[in-house]
């Protein structure tokens, strides 16, 4: 719908995305409580949460919800793209622009399987970057000059981290005009989607490196994959910036560490925090708020350039299926409604 993907695209987009059950869940026979009532490509979604009451009877409580795009497990990653990534990429190719797509849910509800991909699919990543470049070729002349670099680094327990230098600790610093930069992290000139798709493995082969060393998983860190559109010569200005972040599990926000552990704890808090201040930055671009409360985490600091000027912002909340998962889902989807929710 949007083939000029100018103006028309939508200042903030928050969509859902459904996994299917996978074998686990159906060996459990477990229940599938996400309905997805127009067959996938509608903009409800309902939920099935079955109670019991006092005297142990059952009931099942339904919450509807309804947001810009609901993707059904029987969408593709293909799918997926076109639905929410693709008017992106022409946006920041046509007005000079920057656009986020975020990738929220709680652990195993299917944020890798959207940005990097899986069982055979392409990511979000990849397939963006294919759209990249033949954006650049379709456009000829007028894109001469311009090349795309990519970064990728983690934020793990407030700190960053170089996923495409060895995971090299850098540093989030502010220059005398108030513009955000990171010190330290890498950049990577890359001239096709297969280079930034090895870019990526290495890259998250650096992350799944580090988690077996150092006991950290995935899960409590975000990954922010950078692709910038830019003038190759003399200081290289960016005109074009997308930014992919696969988030960090929202469970996490709420793992209280009961074992004690004083590290999880931290973590846990610095997630949370950044969550709330995610999602109070996106409601303020949602309201074209003057003040956007990037400070409030590292996260959202480190995105600053991002939350202002011409940007477009798109949140994929994924959820898994069962009953099993029935209130993380419940808390995602209340998280996406307040996003949307002006
Ligand atoms: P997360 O990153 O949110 O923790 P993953 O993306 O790792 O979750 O997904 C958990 C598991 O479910 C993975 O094995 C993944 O391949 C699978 N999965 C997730 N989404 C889908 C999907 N839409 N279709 C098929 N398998 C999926
Ligand atoms: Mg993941």
């Amino acid at each position: 719908s949007n083939e000029g993907g100018d103006s028309q695209v939508e200042r903030i987009q928050v969509c859902v995305r459904k996994r299917p059950v996978n074998t686990r869940e159906q060996q459990s026979s477990l229940k599938d409580v996400v309905r997805v009532p127009a067959g996938g490509k509608g903009k409800e979604l309902m939920v099935l949460e079955y109670k019991k009451r006092l005297d142990l009877s059952e009931y099942v409580e339904q919450h509807d919800f309804a947001f810009d795009e609901v993707l059904s497990d029987s969408c593709s990653n293909d799918e997926v793209y076109e639905r929410t990534t693709k008017s992106l990429v022409r946006y920041v190719f046509n007005n000079k622009g920057k656009a986020t797509v975020f990738a929220y849910g709680q652990t195993g509800a299917g944020k890798t399987y959207t940005m990097m991909g899986g069982k055979g699919q392409k990511g979000l990543y990849l397939l963006a970057a294919q759209d990249i470049f033949s954006l650049l070729e379709e456009k000829g002349r007028e894109s001469e000059g311009l090349g795309v670099t990519v970064s990728f680094f983690e934020i793990y327990g407030g700190k960053l981290f170089d996923l495409l230098a060895e995971r090299k600790p850098c540093v989030k610093r502010e220059d005398g005009n108030n513009n955000v930069f990171i010190r330290g992290l890498s950049e990577h000139v890359i001239g096709s989607a297969e280079d930034l798709m090895h870019a990526i493995q290495r890259g998250h082969q650096a992350r799944s490196t580090a988690a077996t060393e150092a006991n950290i998983d995935s899960s409590r860190s975000h990954a922010i994959l950078q692709v910038c559109l830019r003038k190759m010569e003399g200081k290289g200005q960016v005109v074009g910036k997308l930014s992919f972040i696969d988030l960090a599990g929202s469970e996490r926000a709420g793992d209280t560490g009961r074992n004690g552990n004083i590290t999880r704890r931290l973590e846990a808090a610095e997630i949370n925090k950044s969550l709330l201040a995610l999602k109070e930055c996106i409601r303020a671009l949602a309201e074209e708020a003057k003040h956007i409360p990037f400070r409030g985490s590292v996260l959202t600091s480190v995105l600053k350039d991002s939350f202002i000027g011409n940007c477009r912002t798109v949140m994929i909340a994924n959820v898994a299926p069962t009953q099993e998962t029935c209130e993380h889902t419940m808390n995602t989807l209340r998280y996406a409604d307040r996003v949307k929710q002006i």
